[in-house]
């Protein structure tokens, strides 16, 4: 049985450096001089007021700077056009919104395009698409901010990780979202996605942008580059089941390919939404506190447990990522949480 650390204290009481000081007493041997630990997170959007707050990341980014060779905040490119979706805004909004400290890396570059293949050969993906640079740390620390989602029912380390970590190409697989469609009467026929689609699969046709299915290969540069959100994502067509499969997997083969991972889930300003979403949301749940666990089924797990909420939106069973996780290996169900 795996056990999760739980940091029980509310947030106006909890002097954030002492995080890092509790992670360390439980898991400290696992890092070493020579580790290089890329800390996955959100940086939020431009008006998302929940998000994991500068001032809690930062002891912890220094903690384990002091004690491995090379630590970075580290985040992919989202699909949705906005500051996100390109590396450098990106970068510039993570800055903006108050992570002024350590070096931001994302691992899919500037426009989403630098992926790498891992083999997984499972049930939905032979293979996942994720961030390239990625490979360059041997730890993965994922720093999960427990919210709700629309289409996965919730998101914490499993999400974070497989969604969070997926290049666009791969998180357009994850969405089942093939069919790219040019919104004609959107389209400025500017050219823009013309000239960056890689593989050359848009044209004019009867004097506005069209895709060639046949061409294109989802890679999603399109969606970021067209000034006038001409492009559209086809989110609807993933059922939610094989969404968290898909999320499930990707996660599955990124910790695969990595030689060691820790977890933490902070279980504060919980709303229904995830950091996505731009605009200030209310929280749908009182705060937990602060989960830590080398187990990601265990972690995932006991935060819903913990937020008492199986299902939230209440259509979703947010049970399905644990679930197949544990199916595939990735870790146990079963826990011990332990106050700390
Ligand atoms: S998603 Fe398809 S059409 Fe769009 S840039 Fe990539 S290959 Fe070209
Ligand atoms: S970038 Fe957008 S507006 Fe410009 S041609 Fe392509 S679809 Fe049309």
């Amino acid at each position: 049985m795996s056990q999760v650390f739980y940091i029980k204290e509310d947030k106006n009481e909890l002097n954030f450096k002492e995080i890092p000081e509790k992670l360390f007493e439980k898991f400290g041997n696992l890092f070493d001089k020579n580790d290089k630990t890329a800390i996955k997170m959100h940086f939020g959007e431009r008006k998302s007021n929940t998000h994991l707050s500068p001032s809690l990341v930062e002891p912890i980014y220094d903690k384990i700077n002091q004690n491995t060779k090379k630590t970075s905040l580290m985040d992919c490119n989202v699909l949705y056009r906005g500051d996100r979706s390109i590396g450098s805004t990106h970068k510039k909004l993570a800055k903006e919104n108050g992570f002024k400290f350590g070096n931001i890396v994302i691992a899919d570059g500037e426009k989403g395009e630098d992926e790498i293949s891992i083999e997984i050969n499972q049930k939905n993906f032979d293979k996942v698409k994720v961030g390239r640079k990625l490979k360059n740390y041997n730890f993965l620390f994922s720093l999960a901010h427990l919210t709700g989602h629309e289409a996965a029912g919730y998101g914490g380390a499993l999400k974070n990780v497989g969604m969070g970590l997926g290049s666009k190409s791969g998180k357009l697989e994850m969405h089942e979202a093939f069919n790219l469609e040019v919104e004609r009467d959107e389209c400025q026929a500017c050219g823009t996605c013309i000239r960056e689609c890689p593989e050359k699969a848009i044209r004019y046709v009867e004097g506005k942008a069209n895709i060639d299915k046949e061409k294109c290969i989802g890679c999603g540069i399109c969606i970021a580059v067209c000034p006038f959100e001409a492009i559209q994502i086809p989110w609807g067509d993933s059922s939610p089941r094989k969404l968290q499969e898909r999320i499930v997997e990707t996660a599955y083969g990124i910790l695969q390919n990595k030689e060691k991972s820790l977890f933490m889930n902070v279980l504060y300003d919980i709303t229904p939404e995830c950091d996505c979403v731009n605009q200030e949301q209310e929280c749908i749940v009182e705060d937990k506190g602060i989960l830590i666990s080398d187990d990601i089924v265990s972690i995932d797990q006991a935060s819903l447990d913990l937020i008492g909420l199986k299902n939230f939106p209440e259509d979703i069973d947010s049970e399905v990522q644990v679930t197949y996780a544990e199916k595939l290996g990735m870790g146990e169900r079963d826990y011990e949480l332990k106050e700390i």
